[in-house]
């Protein structure tokens, strides 16, 4: 099979591990920098320029879109879609995961659990945002933040009141949820590939972090998940519609909840964690899924 993975980086350990994966099953996987591609966007003929070649032959794609490229990604990988080559994961699916605030409306809509979410536009509402979210103390974050940057808690409803301000005045869109106090600091990162769980690790921050990301300083080791974290993975990823994804989930009294369906997982830390071979799934669901060449979407 002829992959095209979509990324900026080549040396970045994901795609490299992906790209080995593929060769050692007899694959050729080619990185093309996603912001060197052009499109030719005439009817019926989507073609991809790269470096002033026509890029042809290709069964599969696989998206490796950084959260900062997002816009221009999802049009290139379109126009892979239209093409008719099979994607990883598909561009209406990572437009989705990309937007805090629709990822959560949809898992909402599939009754997902969720830390209590509240959203507003207007600063003037900030009080009742802040009730409605049961009071301090408070986690906002920014609605396109990643690896834990942007995610703020606040202890009092004072300190969320002036944070939530802040980030308005800044004019960019956040969201207020509950903090979870007795996730202590740990998430669940479950991968799913092909709707199963293949890996799962679970983060700590460091000292006196409440952030468990990776990038904040967190440690990751495996764990083994209950039915109903492994069920809410799944589900989540099918709500999303992602084949492939990192699931963040905190375990509240209450059960599950998902913070954020990650549709362009890293696989360092989880492999590294479990010594599961991710790359290796990931390329085998590939291959069998895109000899059916049943892309659903074509960006639509
Ligand atoms: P990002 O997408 O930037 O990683 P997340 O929403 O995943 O942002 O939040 C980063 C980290 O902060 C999470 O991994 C988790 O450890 C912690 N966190 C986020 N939301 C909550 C919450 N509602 N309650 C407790 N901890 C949270
Ligand atoms: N193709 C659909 C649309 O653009 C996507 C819907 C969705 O992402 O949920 O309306």
């Amino acid at each position: 099979m002829k992959i095209a993975m979509l990324a900026r980086n080549a040396k970045l350990y994901s795609h490299k591990r992906l790209k080995e994966a593929a060769e050692e099953r007899g694959h050729t996987l080619d990185i093309i920098n996603t912001l060197r591609c052009t499109m030719n966007i005439a009817s019926r003929r989507p073609d991809i320029y790269y470096e002033g070649q026509k890029l042809t032959g290709y069964d599969a794609v696989i998206p490796r879109i950084g959260a900062s490229v997002t816009f221009y990604g999802l049009a290139v990988l379109r126009q892979f879609e239209m093409a008719g080559v099979y994607p990883l994961n598909e561009s209406v699916a990572i437009g989705r995961s990309r937007d805090k605030l629709r990822s959560t409306q949809i898992l909402a809509r599939d009754g997902i659990g969720l830390p209590v979410t509240t959203f507003a536009h207007d600063p003037k509402q900030t009080e009742e945002v802040l009730k409605m979210a049961g009071g301090a103390p408070l986690v906002i974050k920014l609605l396109e933040g990643t690896q834990g940057l942007g995610v703020v808690l606040a202890d009092t409803d004072r300190s969320a009141k002036s944070v939530i301000e802040a980030f308005r005045s800044a004019n960019v869109n956040i969201l207020v949820q509950e903090f979870i106090k007795e996730a202590g600091g740990t998430d669940i990162r479950a991968l799913v590939v092909g709707g199963k769980v293949v890996a799962a690790m679970q983060r700590t921050g460091g000292e006196g972090e409440f952030r468990s990301n990776l990038h904040r300083g967190g440690t990751a080791k495996m764990i083994k998940i209950s039915s109903e974290e492994r069920s809410t993975a799944v589900r989540s990823a099918k709500a999303m519609g992602l084949n492939v994804c990192g699931v963040d989930m905190l375990r509240a009294n209450h059960g599950p909840v998902v913070m954020e369906v990650n549709s362009s997982p890293g696989l360092e830390g989880v492999e590294r964690a479990t010594d599961i071979d991710i790359a290796g799934k990931i390329i085998d669901f590939l291959v069998a899924s895109a000899a059916k060449g049943s892309t659903k979407t074509k960006g639509k």
